[in-house]
């Protein structure tokens, strides 16, 4: 599932190529993803320009100069590829049409871009621009954890009294926006609190320190994901989601990285997601 991080690293990918060009034709080669395609989907892009490739939380949204905004979800399994476009220093040829290529973006400066979803939980919506933020999707969704609307007071106070664990309140998206599940693992262990702990009973001084941990974890994965993307790119035009080097996530019963500890991280599920955690450092 990509996150927060992963999602920046394709919208960064797709940027120099989508904004700024026209829409000359778009190829819709199946009635739905994971909901049905708006009405007419195909007619209402072709010949529209992106002005603006933009982020909320886990989504992309293309402003478009016909008023309206196309949201893309990449869902578990969904990936941009780019072709025909210059990268870099030599330029690609379109591959072949595989089979799980949905949709199909012509621009007009030869690029093309295919949404290829083998599971299809992606999606894709057209919403008024001028109200975009009011759609179902995005109306619940809390503040930007890079953006100025979190910092430490909002923190505290969205936390203040929650009984559920700390590990669950910063996945609930309505508390702070596009945190998965790698990333409140990797965050908490930085910050050295158990995720176990209840939300409404760590002190405000150690919910303080989790905003800068936050968007430190974040930052240092979409600058990994910005120079693997590079590679990738030069290699097949591909853009996907990439492996981090993680403290905690998905090394159960390997050694804490912390200097002079020598515990094992454990794993333990909860709401249905692994946690991973040191038992000697997070408290
Ligand atoms: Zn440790």
């Amino acid at each position: 599932m990509p996150e927060l991080p992963e999602v920046e690293t394709v919208r960064r990918g797709l940027a120099p190529v989508m904004e700024g060009a026209r829409i000359v034709q778009a190829d819709v080669n199946r009635p739905n993803l994971r909901w049905p395609f708006p009405e007419n989907m195909s007619r209402r892009l072709t010949g529209a320009r992106i002005e603006q490739l933009r982020r909320r939380s886990k989504y992309i949204l293309a402003d478009l100069d016909t008023g309206e905004s196309l949201l893309i979800h990449l869902g578990m399994s969904g990936r941009m590829l780019i072709s025909g476009a210059k990268l870099g220093t030599f330029t690609h040829n379109h591959p072949a049409p595989e089979k799980h290529d949905h949709v199909v973006f012509h621009m007009d400066n030869g690029a093309r871009i295919t949404f290829n979803d083998p599971r299809r939980f992606g999606a894709m919506d057209l919403l008024d621009t001028s109200t975009a933020d009011a759609h179902k999707l995005l109306s619940t969704i809390g503040p930007e954890p890079l953006g100025n609307g979190f910092n430490e007071a909002y923190l505290i106070d969205a936390l203040q009294g929650k009984a559920s664990p700390i590990k669950s309140a910063l996945l609930d998206q309505r508390i702070v926006a596009g945190l998965g599940n790698i990333y409140v693992c990797e965050t908490l262990y930085r910050a050295r609190i158990t995720p176990l702990r209840k939300a409404g009973q760590i002190s405000k001084q150690r919910v303080a320190t989790l905003v800068p941990i936050i968007r430190q974890v974040l930052s240092e994965a979409i600058d990994a994901g910005g120079s693997s993307l590079k590679d990738f790119r030069q290699a097949d035009g591909d853009l996907g989601y990439f492996q981090h080097s993680f403290d905690v996530y998905g090394r159960e019963s390997e050694r804490c990285r912390t200097a002079g500890c020598g515990s094992l991280i454990k794993r333990v599920v909860q709401s249905g997601r692994s946690s991973f955690y040191c038992p000697n450092c997070q408290r």
